[in-house]
């Protein structure tokens, strides 16, 4: 069985460009929890759901959450909704720390992770993966980055892709999402013990891909 990477950090530290690069590299299947957790988020607000762990519990137990390869790009499905877009949109952004916090909610994509990465060979990037979902994974990285430099990243991948946003508004919402992931109750944002730090701030994206695929490979065989 091929050993699994976690890949943790706040928002914005390029865990999921470096996680899905060093996967493809490795020749290892890439899982971005984020994702599942925006996915429910969209499906949330589409339906007009309230914010509560009641309702979110039960829409977590109901929705079929899976990621498709379409000719090299993975596609995030709700359902049978393609929802790769819309979960990057503002408002899921907004929301999505707030689904998360739930316990209930947690447990299901929990699961939903363990079972992905039970035959090895995965590298998933999130928030507790090193720390509360496969807390024992051979490698474990944790990838930081200043403020400024996340906002700067995430300023300029929005305004690629045509979204009118500030870089004031992108500062002021990764630095509550963090202060809402690092304080909650269950499987808080915090670096596993056991984890290898890597600050990216004067990183490039291959430099910090090649330290994992060189620890890896290092290791492995
Ligand atoms: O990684 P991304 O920024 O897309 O994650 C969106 C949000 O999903 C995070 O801010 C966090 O609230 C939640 N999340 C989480 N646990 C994970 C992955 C993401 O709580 N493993």
């Amino acid at each position: 069985m091929k050993p699994n990477i976690a890949i943790d950090g706040p928002a914005g530290a390029g865990k999921s460009t470096v996680a899905r690069l060093a996967a493809e590299k490795l020749g290892l299947v890439y899982i971005d929890t984020g994702a599942m957790y925006r996915a429910l988020t969209w499906k949330a607000l589409q339906q007009n759901l309230p914010f509560e762990e009641t309702a979110l519990a039960r829409l977590a137990r109901t929705t079929r959450i899976r990621f498709a390869n379409d000719e090299g790009v993975q596609k995030v499905f709700c359902d049978d909704t393609d929802v790769t877009e819309q979960i990057r949109e503002p408002l899921v952004t907004k929301w999505v720390s707030v689904l998360s916090s739930f316990a209930p909610v947690r447990r299901e994509l929990t699961n939903l992770q363990r079972k992905a990465a039970a035959s090895g060979g995965v590298v998933m990037d999130g928030r507790d993966i090193g720390t509360a979902v496969l807390p024992d994974a051979s490698f474990k990285f944790f990838l930081t980055a200043s403020l400024e430099e996340r906002s700067r990243r995430r300023y300029r991948e929005m305004v690629n892709k045509g979204t009118q946003i500030s870089l004031a508004e992108i500062e002021a919402d990764i630095a509550a999402r963090d202060q809402a992931d690092r304080n909650r109750k269950v499987a808080p944002l915090v670096q596993a013990e056991d984890a290898i730090v890597i600050d990216t701030t004067d990183l490039s994206v291959e430099q910090v891909v090649d330290l994992i695929v060189a620890k890896y490979s290092q290791e492995v065989e």
